[in-house]
């Protein structure tokens, strides 16, 4: 009896051992594979969208235009001549990007704008394709690609948003609230 115990007792002590040590390696591998998940999960941007979602909601010129930095002929778009009041959003996600109060007759049959309703709403990035070196200009919210910006534009920026109908969309509104430029 008295020999009895003692083994008994070393026996429970090494299976609790050996139950430690697995659980503490399947925490260790669970905590790598966490992170992992993590890391490829952190995008950037408030809406994201894979090619095919994109082919789902846009034509094929729109997509082209927008997902795959493409350029509609001119005078060929939807926009290049209108007059209608209104906001201009981005055809992609929606997001108020020009205002008619901007927009002005450039004679290349693109619409085209003096400065966007709120500089937030878009961003630039130096595009040095086809042999020019222009800044292009997207969407912020969505990334879609809207055209290039040129230093010839008319006062008071001077600025010419140079965009394709094919990445806007016309919401026709008269208000001043929503076709005034913000911080104008
Ligand atoms: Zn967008």
């Amino acid at each position: 009896m008295s020999i009895v115990k003692p083994l008994g007792v070393f026996l429970l002590v090494c299976l609790a051992l050996v139950a430690i040590i697995v659980g503490a390696r399947r925490a260790t591998r669970g905590g790598k594979e966490k992170q992992i998940m993590a890391s490829g999960d952190e995008r950037s941007g408030p809406l994201v969208r894979s090619d095919q979602e994109w082919k789902e909601v846009l034509s094929d010129l729109e997509f082209r235009v927008t997902r795959q930095k493409g350029t509609e002929p001119a005078f060929s778009g939807e926009y290049w001549d209108t007059k209608t009041p209104g906001v201009y959003r981005c055809r992609c996600c929606g997001a108020p990007l020009f205002s008619s109060q901007a927009k002005f007759d450039s004679k290349t049959g693109w619409p085209s704008y003096w400065e966007p309703i709120d500089k937030d709403n878009v961003r630039t990035e130096e595009d040095n394709s086809w042999f020019m070196r222009r800044t292009e200009v997207l969407c912020s919210k969505c990334d879609a690609h809207l055209g290039h910006v040129f230093p010839d534009g008319p006062p008071p920026t001077g600025l010419r948003y140079c965009i394709n109908s094919a990445s806007l969309e016309l919401d026709p509104r008269t208000s001043a609230e929503d076709t005034s430029p913000s911080g104008q």
